[in-house]
């Protein structure tokens, strides 16, 4: 304004200047000849400053004369928010990436219980869809009477667990409310199904173990307080020998379940064990003459074994698989049958040893089961031959910590093929 002002002045003068000296009329013409190239002037600088207006981001134009004092400290502050809001941005997105990172689920709730915004794993655990469900009840998205109560309650220090249906899935869901901010809810979710699934297995191990003790220790016991009870010279020599076979072989199942149950646990609590190559012709001749013992000559032994064969492996861990098979392969093939262990290369390099016996097969439902812990098809051939039902299952670990896969094909009352196929990565030869 000052400088407009001073400019106005400074024309007058000249004009009035101009006027004394080359007549009036000259001075006027000047003086107006002046206000109308600032008149102009001050027009073009309009137009350049409503151009800047519709585009704050360029600085502002140059020579805007009396506006440069004006929009060079409007155009620094301007850039200053801009800063301010992208950090704030950054800051923000960090948070929202954080809360998008978090194992659990979380939704933010308003004063209503109507959804704000919930992260991934909260979607996914409550089956929720940000687009639709946003500013909807909550009430409405998870439909528990059982929620219902503990939102009403406000009993939240406890976490309160869920079981809910999503697309044929059951899931074990453990929610939480919090207050926070002004009247806002923060809802916590948390997978539990895993966890719920270990729980019950732990359970029914440890009730399976206390069922398969039980058993052979009652045995034992009836015939210790038997012969505790009886007279010593009351029972024919015979009998006597009898009973004490009877408690040895109890003794023996019952050792064979703990030695077992302690293989199970080395290898599910070991890491990975040592490797070295390994003559695995060696071992299935081994487990094959323990087998053949057992047999007892009831069994046709039919052998297709590669002696260049090795493999890279951990050997005990090897026989205990081989054995397994060859073991349940006697077991359950009746008098006369035959039994054929193979140890062979497949074209791809890979390596399979299999067992295929002419045996009393297993049902096609019970095929999958076979390797959990304690699962038998034929409970009492099992028990009679002295199996612990823990066999299979060690094989199963035993071929996953080979980066093996185990077949098993059956046909109920035709016989089995128990087969081991083995990663070429782990073959070895004879000669290497
Ligand atoms: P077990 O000690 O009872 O043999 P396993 O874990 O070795 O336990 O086997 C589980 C079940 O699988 C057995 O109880 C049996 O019913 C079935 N099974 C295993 N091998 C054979 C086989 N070769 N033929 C028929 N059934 C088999």
């Amino acid at each position: 304004m000052r400088k407009t002002l001073s400019t106005v002045s400074l024309a007058a003068v000249v004009a009035i200047a101009l006027g004394m000296w080359l007549g009036p009329s000259i001075g006027w013409a000047t003086f107006a000849l002046i206000l109308l190239t600032m008149v102009l002037i001050s027009g073009n600088q309009h137009q350049k400053f409503q151009r800047w207006v519709r585009d704050l981001n360029a600085p502002p134009p140059p020579s805007m004369g009396p506006w440069d004092d004006v929009l060079a400290p409007i155009y620094r502050k301007l850039k200053q928010n801009r800063i301010d809001l992208q950090t704030l941005n950054r800051h923000l997105e960090g948070i929202m990436m954080a809360a998008e990172a978090l194992p659990d689920g979380a939704v933010t709730l308003d004063q209503n219980m109507n959804v704000q915004w919930c992260n991934q794993t909260a979607c996914q655990h409550l089956g929720l869809n940000l687009a639709t469900d946003r500013h909807q009840s909550i009430f409405n998205i998870l439909r528990s009477p059982e929620f219902a109560d503990y939102a009403q309650d406000k009993a939240w220090e406890q976490p309160l667990l869920l079981h809910l249906s999503q697309r044929g899935r059951e899931r074990a869901i453990l929610l939480q409310l919090t207050p926070y901010g002004l009247g806002q809810f923060l809802l916590v979710s948390r997978d539990m199904t895993q966890v719920e699934k270990l729980e019950t297995t732990r359970k029914d191990f440890v009730a399976n173990v206390s069922h398969e003790l039980r058993t052979p220790l009652t045995v034992l016991l009836g015939f210790l307080e038997t012969l505790r009870d009886m007279p010593a010279d009351s029972l024919p020599i015979e009998q006597r020998v009898r009973y004490e076979e009877m408690m040895l072989e109890q003794a023996q199942h019952m050792q064979a379940i703990v030695s077992d149950l302690l293989t199970l646990s080395t290898l599910e609590s070991s890491p990975s064990a040592e490797t070295a190559a390994v003559p695995l012709n060696c071992v299935i001749e081994q487990a094959l003459h323990r087998v053949q013992a057992l047999s007892n000559g009831q069994h046709v032994f039919v052998t297709n074994i590669d002696d260049n064969l090795w493999l890279e492996g951990a050997e005990t861990e090897l026989a205990s698989a081989v054995g397994n098979l060859l073991t349940n392969a006697a077991r359950y093939t009746p008098k006369d049958g035959t039994i054929t262990t193979s140890w062979f290369m497949n074209e791809d390099g890979s390596a399979t040893f299999s067992v295929q016996d002419t045996g009393i097969g297993i049902a096609p439902q019970d095929i999958p089961r076979l390797t959990e812990r304690f699962y038998r098809a034929d409970k009492g051939r099992s028990r009679a031959t002295g199996g612990t039902g823990l066999g299979l299952a060690i094989t199963r670990h035993v071929v996953v910590r080979h980066q093996a896969e185990l077949n098993i094909k059956s046909r109920y009352g035709a016989g089995s093929t128990f087969s081991i196929h083995f990663p070429k990565e782990r073959v070895r030869f004879a000669k290497d």
